[in-house]
């Protein structure tokens, strides 16, 4: 490519804006059914896939966007990790539902990387990273994978900009679903999953409803529901690159 026509795109990219580069996993596939539904055995590999499908599309317009699996496939962390090297995301969006032994337990929530847990987070954490080949352990119990990962989460500079995209992604999800639907907003809340860590870049992760309470599984087997959430989060990726971009242009390649 001429240095001319590279100038021009340059400047082409930087006038268009915002345009950024996204990675969507949808969690679990595979071997890994992740969570399965108490109430009617729904898995949420499938779930996830779905709605992972539908915050591509919202995003799809404006943004280069990657999925870390299009098909049921079981795929290690590491290779959702590197995926989002090889692309250059920007952004790493990874998506899930909960589930609980408590038939009450209900509501979304969104977690963006942090190493300061609370209790509640921790037993979310070990779920989410359980069925991977290191799981989560209690303090002292730390096999070498996670010292690495704290060693590198103490550094991190996308510690900030992960929770300011929780911020935004979670005030868009709470403006609409809980009086629209009736669901329990649970709140952004710090975790150390494995995932956000290792993809290096700013990230966050989905909890969409529990699979295990009858009232959040039936909303989100409604398309109007995953519908709305997929189009909240993707307003609320736009309203955050907006700030970043005013802010430093960090994200404009
Ligand atoms: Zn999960």
């Amino acid at each position: 490519m001429s240095l001319k026509l590279m100038v021009m795109l340059l400047l082409f990219k930087t006038s268009i804006g915002m345009s950024a580069t996204i990675l969507i996993d949808p969690g679990h596939g595979g071997d890994e059914n992740g969570a399965i539904s108490s109430v009617d055995g729904t898995k949420e590999k499938d779930l996830a896939m779905e709605l992972a499908l539908l915050i591509r599309n919202q995003l799809l317009t404006e943004h280069n966007v990657y999925l870390s699996r299009t098909l049921d496939q079981t795929l290690k962390l590491e290779q959702r990790a590197g995926t989002a090297q090889k692309i250059g995301a920007d952004l790493f969006i990874s998506v899930h539902m909960n589930s609980s032994e408590s038939k009450f337990s209900n509501g979304f929530e969104t977690f963006y990387l942090s190493n300061d847990l609370d209790e509640a987070t921790k037993k979310v954490v070990r779920v989410e990273n359980g069925e991977h080949s290191h799981p989560m352990q209690g303090v002292g119990e730390l096999d070498s994978l996670t010292g690495e990962i704290l060693a590198e989460i103490v550094v991190s500079e996308n510690i900030p900009e992960s929770k300011k995209l929780g911020e935004f992604v979670h005030s868009k999800l709470k403006s609409v679903l809980p009086q629209k639907y009736k669901i329990k907003d649970r709140g952004l809340k710090p975790g150390l999953f494995y995932v956000l860590a290792m993809t290096k870049v700013p990230g966050i992760l989905l909890e969409a409803g529990f699979l295990s309470s009858k009232s959040d599984l039936s909303l989100m087997k409604n398309k109007n529901y995953l519908n709305d959430y997929a189009t909240k989060v993707a307003e609320g990726v736009r309203d955050y690159l907006m700030s970043s971009k005013n802010k430093n242009q960090r994200l404009v390649r």
